[in-house]
């Protein structure tokens, strides 16, 4: 399934929620963006030069990619494919464009978006993060505005679901999926 949202909008929380919850396994994606202290190579995303990159595309081993605030986020093909084939619920925690990429290559794939309860919410969670300086929350939170409109025009998402309290948001998305594997 694909998760997607805007920046700081608490994917991250609930995709680990569905870890616990029904099982599921995390793509980890292959990125240009540096390394920040609290994140781990390999288990957040595998950290990449541009050359790296570039090469995983020239492999064909990027099932979509995308570029997102300057830099370069592609989910490994290969990962996908066995959980796919395992049967297994497969997280994929990625932006608009892979979303629409995913949906060309797994039509079947459950789309879902998380939005906002709130512009001050979603700036607060932003700065409380503690990742990056004031100049990249501006700029990551005007961005938002944009996104949510254009996840609302690309038709490739199935539900919008409101993240205003957490606990009550994986309950909603956890449902959602039960549903739609119809247990
Ligand atoms: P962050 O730098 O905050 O971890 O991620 C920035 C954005 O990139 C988020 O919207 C996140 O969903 C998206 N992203 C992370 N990994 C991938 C990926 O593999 N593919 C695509 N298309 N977007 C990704």
């Amino acid at each position: 399934m694909v998760l997607s949202g805007p920046s700081g909008v608490g994917k991250s929380t609930i995709a680990r929620a569905l870890q616990e919850r029904l099982n599921a396994q995390f793509s980890v994606s292959m990125t240009t963006r540096p390394k920040s202290p609290q994140e781990e190579h390999g288990v957040h995303y595998h950290f990449v030069d541009e050359a790296r990159f570039h090469r995983a595309l020239e492999e064909d081993a990027l099932l979509e990619h995308a570029r997102v605030f300057d830099h370069w986020y592609g989910t490994p093909r290969k990962p996908i494919e066995e959980a796919v084939d395992a049967g297994a619920l497969m997280v994929l925690e990625i932006d608009i464009e892979g979303g629409i990429q995913v949906r060309e290559r797994y039509p079947k794939a459950f789309q879902i978006f998380i939005l906002p309860p709130a512009n001050e919410v979603l700036i607060k969670r932003l700065r409380g993060r503690g990742r990056e300086g004031e100049e990249a929350i501006q700029r990551r939170f005007k961005e938002h505005e944009k996104e949510i409109a254009r996840a609302k025009a690309c038709g490739v998402y199935d539900e919008f679901v409101v993240n205003d309290e957490v606990e009550k948001t994986i309950d909603t998305v956890v449902r959602l999926i039960e549903t739609r594997r119809g247990s």
